[in-house]
């Protein structure tokens, strides 16, 4: 099943089902061009995905032989699927910074480091031996890692008669990558913006501030002129400019919030305080939340902490086992 972006003839979108997954659907954005093709991220490496994408790709007659396949970044619902729709003639192309981080993730330290690191800011032996069979990080990663020719911010490449800026839009993960067309005024933003769901912002090993990395890079996408933004999940029935708007209100009212208990209680850990803010999980308390959402959702905690540590405005205690923060005077 593919559905034509009726913006653009050469544009489509193919909807890979994410199953029991929160986010539903990954859309893999496909340019058919007489000579070659683009295909855009790919959904996680399960059966129904790849069903669906190779479905996809039948009825539009894509030959991946003749195709580029760009991934907007190294999540596991874009990726996943690489080695299986790549053939040995097609073109993998993803950022340089998120190819490297993947190449430290197929690291036998990596996992241990993120363990360790979950476990110091306060969430608790049993759930991170739990998390090792559920994070679609892992459970639903390419089970080897591709070659790609890597990319930087403002490369261009072509397909057809179509030229493809890549627009380095660090936040989500450290080497996001959105695709402008900038003569059509089209960009894929990846899950930079998303429209009815808030991009999941977390900690990465060896990026300080992630938070302050991804309100920077709204910036770089508000300032271009964009007639059709398409995001890589659910719908898109919003001005992208006005979206914009509402992420940065909504991460402006958590670092607020973020402070305020920081505040109000001083000596939390991370788990803690991520327990005390407010969750879009629907009718259910942090005790209930299953253990791959707590992950993020601690992660995204981290990542607050670490913007307001950034300014000053917060002090991290590393001394013990078990990190804590509080929050540091003002002063006039
Ligand atoms: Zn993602």
């Amino acid at each position: 099943m593919f559905r034509q972006i009726h913006e653009n003839p050469d544009i489509y979108t193919v909807p890979v089902v994410l199953p029991n997954n929160p986010l539903k659907n990954l859309n893999c954005y496909i340019i058919k061009t007489p000579k070659e093709n683009l295909v855009i991220d790919t959904g996680f490496n399960q059966p129904e995905c790849l069903a669906a994408l190779t479905e996809g790709l039948k009825e539009l007659e894509i030959d991946m032989d003749r195709s580029t396949l760009f991934l907007t970044h190294l999540h596991s619902d874009h990726t996943g699927l690489t080695n299986h729709i790549a053939t040995a003639k097609t073109r993998i192309v993803i950022s340089d910074v998120d190819y490297n981080y993947l190449k430290t993730q197929h690291d036998e330290n990596f996992w241990p480091w993120m363990e360790e690191k979950f476990y110091r800011e306060g969430l608790s032996r049993d759930l991170i031996e739990l998390q090792r069979t559920v994070n679609p990080a892992r459970a639903y990663a390419p089970e080897y890692l591709f070659d790609a020719d890597t990319v930087s911010d403002g490369d261009t490449f072509q397909i057809g008669d179509y030229t493809f800026r890549c627009l380095w839009t660090p936040g989500h993960t450290p080497g996001h990558t959105c695709l402008y067309m900038e003569k059509e005024k089209i960009l894929f933003c990846g899950d930079h913006i998303l429209f009815d769901i808030t991009p999941n912002i977390t900690m990465w090993r060896g990026v300080e501030d992630s938070l302050g990395n991804y309100l920077e890079s709204l910036k770089k996408i508000k300032a271009l002129d964009i007639r059709l933004a398409l995001p890589a999940h659910r719908k898109n029935d919003m001005d992208v400019y006005e979206r914009i708007r509402q992420i940065e209100e909504h991460h402006a009212r958590r670092i607020h919030q973020t402070l305020s208990i920081v505040r109000e209680e001083p000596g939390l850990n991370a788990c803690q305080i991520g327990a005390r803010m407010t969750w879009s999980m629907r009718g259910k308390n942090w005790d209930e939340f299953p253990i791959q959402q707590k992950w993020f959702a601690i992660g995204e905690t981290i990542s607050h902490l670490d913007y307001l540590m950034k300014r000053g405005l917060i002090t991290r205690h590393d001394e013990k086992e078990i990190i804590c923060y509080t929050a540091n005077q003002m002063t006039n």
